[in-house]
């Protein structure tokens, strides 16, 4: 099995909440104690579509694609997606090392046989 990419997610010490954002404050108990949780990249692909005119700070990258992911810990994310022939919605996705300009961003293929 390939090693997924992990993604980082913010967690509040107090309530155990996971958000995706960078924040600093529980959404949820308004606690400040949060810590950086990094999650296995894996789940599968909800949509994808093409940007073919990027924004200004990603025009380094042309034409690019992105997706809606749902991770295996419930977490619906967006990111990079890297389109292969015959990928359907619903494929088994896996985060890859990003060679984007936005490195925050996940980079995420479908995983061929499993
Ligand atoms: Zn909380």
């Amino acid at each position: 099995m390939l090693n997924a990419e992990m993604i980082s997610f913010h967690q509040c010490m107090h309530c155990n909440t996971l958000d995706a954002l960078c924040i600093d404050t529980c959404a949820k108990c308004l606690n400040t104690n949060m810590e950086t949780v990094m999650i296995p990249g894996r789940g599968k692909l909800v949509s994808w579509t093409t940007i073919r005119k990027p924004p200004l700070r990603f025009k380094s990258d042309g034409i690019y694609h992105v997706g809606v992911f749902d991770l295996d810990n419930g977490f619906r994310v967006t990111g990079r997606f890297l389109p292969g022939d015959d990928d359907q919605l619903g494929d088994r996705v896996i985060a890859v090392p990003s060679m984007m300009t936005e490195h925050t961003t996940p980079t995420f293929r479908v995983q061929k046989n499993g």
